[in-house]
């Protein structure tokens, strides 16, 4: 459809949907809850929110004490590494028998539209893992802006559904996109630059070698640099930890953990096995790319960079893994 229809198509949604979208802040692009002012400035196709997706299902805090009655929502604009992650909150929240009925519930109700990304940010390394950096089944759409025409592509039941209520707005009138040769050559110039961004980057499963076999200097020379703020895990969008803390009149409160922060697996008695600042740094690589990829068929990192991003520490996870392989090759 035309950008101008599928502008209006938003503020006809608005009513009944809660809808988030990326825009631009001063130094970069997040979701913001849209009203109708705001519809021409949402950005698309270009990486990447601050914010990782899974904060829509995963709350920093969250109450859990009652589940309670939520609107749609609508989410426009999450890139395919995001979309990717939510693969194994999926399996982590939702198999059978220990569903989460808070995330299944927040799941249910959103309606995802991934943006194929047309461009990539210094750190993304998606296709290193075997992303690609356009939508994959798991979103339920994915929209393109080429030619002021909003190509979006239904990808599942929901997707659909979406579609035949756009259908049915005033104003709206939809038809084929006859240039999927655009839509390609678009990816595949986005594919390009990532493999030449990262080249030297080893894969997932070798990645996860590198680590497991790794000795104890290199953990202590790349952990001299942080300082246990869990930034890095806390905006990853793979990452699953949280506490459960007990509130008056029998309430809990769920809320972001991770295993950067000291304390994080101290127990009553004060044993504490990431005590050591090392150990504990380390920690988060063996949850990413041994530990998890052992126990679930998702990947554990979809290469978004957000952890090298975020450090305070400037620690780049990809430098460290290169130099895992160069070591090991040397040995
Ligand atoms: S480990 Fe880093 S690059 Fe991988 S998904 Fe998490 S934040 Fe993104
Ligand atoms: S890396 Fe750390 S914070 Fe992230 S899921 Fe694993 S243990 Fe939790
Ligand atoms: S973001 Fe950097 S400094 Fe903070 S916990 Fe992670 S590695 Fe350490």
């Amino acid at each position: 459809m035309s950008k101008s229809d599928w502008d209006s198509a938003l503020g006809q949604l608005l009513g009944a949907n809660k809808i988030y979208a990326v825009v631009e802040h001063e130094a970069c692009l997040d979701y913001d809850l849209i009203n109708s002012d705001r519809i021409p400035h949402i950005i698309y196709n270009q990486p990447k929110p601050v914010t990782p997706l899974k904060m829509f299902f995963l709350p920093i805090k969250q109450n859990v004490s009652n589940l309670e009655a939520q609107n749609k929502q609508i989410i426009i604009g999450a890139p395919n590494c995001d979309v990717e992650a939510l693969r194994i909150l999926d399996e982590i929240y939702l198999e059978e028998p220990f569903t989460d009925p808070f995330y299944k519930q927040r799941r249910e109700n959103t309606l995802i539209i991934s943006s194929d990304c047309l461009d990539i940010l210094e750190h993304c390394h998606c296709n290193s893992y075997g992303i690609d950096p356009f939508a994959s089944e798991i979103a339920d759409l994915s929209i393109i802006l080429l030619e002021n025409q909003a190509v979006l592509t239904s990808l599942g039941k929901k997707g659909d559904a979406f579609i035949k209520t756009l259908s049915s707005l005033e104003g709206t009138s939809l038809n084929d996109y006859p240039n999927d040769a655009i839509i390609e050559e678009k990816h595949s110039a986005t594919i390009q630059k990532l493999k030449k961004s990262n080249n030297t980057l080893p894969g997932y499963k070798e990645s996860g070698m590198l680590v497991s076999r790794s000795n104890g200097e290199i953990w202590k020379k790349y952990a001299s640099d942080c300082v246990s703020c869990g930034a890095c895990s806390a905006i990853c969008p793979t990452c699953s930890c949280f506490l459960l803390n007990d509130k008056p009149a029998f309430e809990k409160v769920r809320q972001i953990d991770t295993c950067q922060y000291p304390g994080f697996e101290r127990v009553a008695g004060g044993e504490d096995a990431l005590g050591n600042l090392a150990t504990r740094f380390r920690n988060r690589y063996m949850c990413k790319y041994v530990w998890k990829p052992e126990t679930f068929e998702a990947l554990a990192c979809t290469g978004c960079g957000r952890c090298i991003e975020t450090c305070i520490g400037g620690i780049n996870k990809n430098e460290l893994i290169i130099e895992l392989e160069k070591e090991t090759m040397s040995r």
